[in-house]
């Protein structure tokens, strides 16, 4: 085991523990980054699939993200709109495909005022939270207890109405069935990117890309921290005290002032701390868990939709994928689709095999598009749930009562102990913009406190 001495050791080089590292760096301090996989990264990677570029994890970017979008920026890397002109698609619960426009689906006008009244309501449930501080929403303790389904059940009869306001939080954003989370949890999701009313905004939440991958992001940073990166080293212990900490991963001894954990919360278990984290860290990570989603990509010879009028947007609560996009890559002649699948459906396509789902996704894809989207010329799933260093996807959220309970100590330092990831974030929480909000936090939170 070879022994290195830094200011403060970081653990996972995603987009958190590299801005971290970034900044603590700027401040003067010695840095080093050990990331268990043999990528920097983490939820961000993009790969090439049969000769076919594939963002495998996040990739889009919304205009209220501006750590993201300042980063962006300072790296010197480029931007590209999402391809949206054309009509949206929308199927229904009997299976009714309907071409349309602008934000709200097109519903029968009964299930539109519901819906509209529905967003109105949740925007302002929302106005009244500061996403750094959910807990402190003055219905925190009622909304935490009462899941989003029930929320929507008493809020109208209208299931239609109950169905798509659902989706926008539950199979797209946090990717467990609405019945598993809470409504200030749901709050605290929409109030994240602003208002309910963005989530329902494709256009926005799903607004520009980076050329050449979200993945240039990590990996530019870890260029500039050179030889503080150390990849597959996966840390197994954090031996602490007052003092300082001592890191171990199979082959290596970081000893440190401090220590920032930047994995994702459920991979806290797999770090043994000496002396044991106290009591409320160890209660409080058992209550948060994984979201699931597959994001299928599909890539056509041609982006046949856009001849027919259509943008490549589709939404419907009843298919298996339950939103799709227009995916294709900047400057590319091919064009790409891609579909998700989230959380009771995906566990449903595991249990077949890979040509049956294939099909069956496909299928799903071809009820909005058309025959054509049956023949990709590449097709590629991700599934970060067998992604040892992940577990899920998108990201991590708590069960009911779990964010009234815990969530005003979900950042607090032990000791040496700083925690930092997306999944811990208030604005941008679940997305790289609050993984980048963290990483800065923390360095800051760590830089003020070796000053004093
Ligand atoms: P991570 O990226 O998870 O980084 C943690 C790192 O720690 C990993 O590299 C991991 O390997 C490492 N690690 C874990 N345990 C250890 C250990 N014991 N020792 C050493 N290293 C360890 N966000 C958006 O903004 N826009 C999107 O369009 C979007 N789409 C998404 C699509 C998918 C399929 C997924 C999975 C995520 C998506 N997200 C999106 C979310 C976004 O990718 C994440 O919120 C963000 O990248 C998380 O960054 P992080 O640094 O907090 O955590």
């Amino acid at each position: 085991v070879s022994i290195i001495e830094r200011d403060i050791v970081i653990i996972g080089a995603g987009a958190a523990g590299l801005t971290a590292a970034t900044e603590l760096r700027k401040a003067g301090l010695t840095v080093a980054v050990l990331e268990a996989r043999d990528r920097v990264g983490g939820r961000l990677h993009t790969d090439e699939i049969d000769g076919a570029m594939l963002e495998i994890g996040g990739q889009w970017v919304s205009p209220d993200q501006d750590a993201l979008k300042e980063t962006i920026a300072e790296l010197g890397l480029e931007t590209f709109a999402r391809y949206r002109e054309g009509e949206s698609v929308y199927i229904n619960a009997e299976g009714e495909r309907t071409r349309f426009e602008g934000e709200i689906f097109p519903v029968s006008a009964d299930t539109e005022r519901e819906m509209v009244a529905l967003i109105s309501t949740l925007d302002e449930l929302v106005a009244q939270m500061d996403p750094d501080r959910p807990w402190a929403h003055p219905r925190a303790v009622e909304l935490d207890q009462i899941s989003f389904r029930r929320w929507l059940e008493e809020a109208t009869d209208d299931e239609e109405a109950r169905d798509n306001i659902s989706l926008f939080i539950a199979g797209a954003m946090l990717t467990k069935p609405a019945h598993a989370f809470s409504t200030l949890q749901a709050l605290l999701m929409a109030a994240s990117a602003g208002s309910f009313s963005n989530l329902v905004d494709a256009d926005f939440i799903l607004d520009e890309r980076v050329v050449g991958g979200l993945q240039r992001v990590p990996i530019l940073l870890a260029e500039k921290l050179g030889d503080d990166v150390f990849l597959s080293q996966a840390v197994r212990t954090v031996r602490w005290s007052e003092a300082g900490v001592s890191v171990l991963t199979d082959d290596l001894e970081v000893r440190a002032r401090r220590v920032i954990v930047a994995v994702p919360p459920v991979l806290y278990t797999r770090i043994s701390f000496d002396p044991p984290l106290p009591r409320r860290q160890q209660m409080m990570h058992q209550h948060l868990s994984m979201g699931f989603v597959i994001k299928v990509h599909a890539v056509y010879e041609t982006p046949f939709w856009r001849e027919d009028g259509l943008s490549g947007t589709a939404f419907s609560p009843y298919e298996l994928s339950h939103e799709a996009y227009d995916n294709t890559n900047f400057g590319d002649a091919r064009g790409t689709l891609v579909g998700f699948v989230s959380d009771e459906a995906a566990d449903g396509v595991f249990t077949m095999s890979a040509e049956e789902r294939k099909q069956r996704i496909l299928t799903s894809l071809s009820h909005y598009f058309g025959e054509k989207a049956l023949t990709p010329v590449v097709y590629y799933e991700s599934d970060w749930g067998t992604e040892e260093w992940t577990r899920g996807a998108y990201a991590a959220s708590f069960d009911l009562g779990g964010l009234a309970r815990f969530g005003a100590d979900l950042r607090t330092p032990v000791g040496p102990i700083f925690f930092s990831c997306s999944d811990l974030a208030g604005k941008g929480y679940q997305h790289v913009d609050g993984a980048i909000r963290m990483g800065r936090e923390t360095a800051a939170e760590i830089v003020a406190g070796l000053d004093q």
